[in-house]
């Protein structure tokens, strides 16, 4: 499976495990505050499973297209995703903000320097961008934790 061909909604209950979702590249909806009948109209309409620990949701006749999450874990709940959808982690990886669940474009260097640090500036040449928030990435440490903390989730 790549990440173009899943799309998730995560409900309330699930944010972190929205947000490591986006870290592999997937898109991922996830609105804290909104009500069930409405979670289930979007996803139906914008074609996303719906993952949640809520049981009743998921008999609902309506939420057919979902996934019961078993753990509190957000370890073990990419676990359990990742197993289900047979879901092969890297090709996206690293291309979605993880804030507005869009994917990033990358931009110039030049272009950013007054918005990162002197330090990632002077070492780091690659650069990101989300077109909706600004929001600037990059490789660094912050990166190289979540890949240490995905491998033990895959292995
Ligand atoms: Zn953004």
């Amino acid at each position: 499976m790549t990440s173009e061909s899943l799309k998730f909604f995560a409900d309330v209950m699930l944010g972190r495990l929205a947000r490591w979702l986006r870290i592999l590249g997937y898109d991922v909806a996830y609105e804290p505050s909104i009500l069930d009948d409405d979670l289930i109209a979007m996803a139906i309409h914008e074609h996303r499973i719906i993952l949640t620990m809520d049981r009743k949701l998921t008999e609902r006749e309506s939420a057919k297209n979902s996934l019961l999450i078993k753990s509190p874990s957000y370890k073990e709940q990419l676990r359990q995703i990742i197993t289900h959808y047979n879901i092969d982690c890297r090709p996206g990886i690293f291309t979605r903000c993880l804030v507005c669940n869009r994917l990033l474009d990358p931009i110039e260097k030049d272009k950013i320097k007054d918005r990162v640090p002197p330090y990632v500036y002077s070492t780091q040449d690659k650069f990101d961008i989300c077109r909706q928030c600004q929001r600037t990435y990059w490789s660094g440490t912050h990166r190289a934790k979540m890949l240490k903390l995905l491998d033990e989730v895959f292995n």
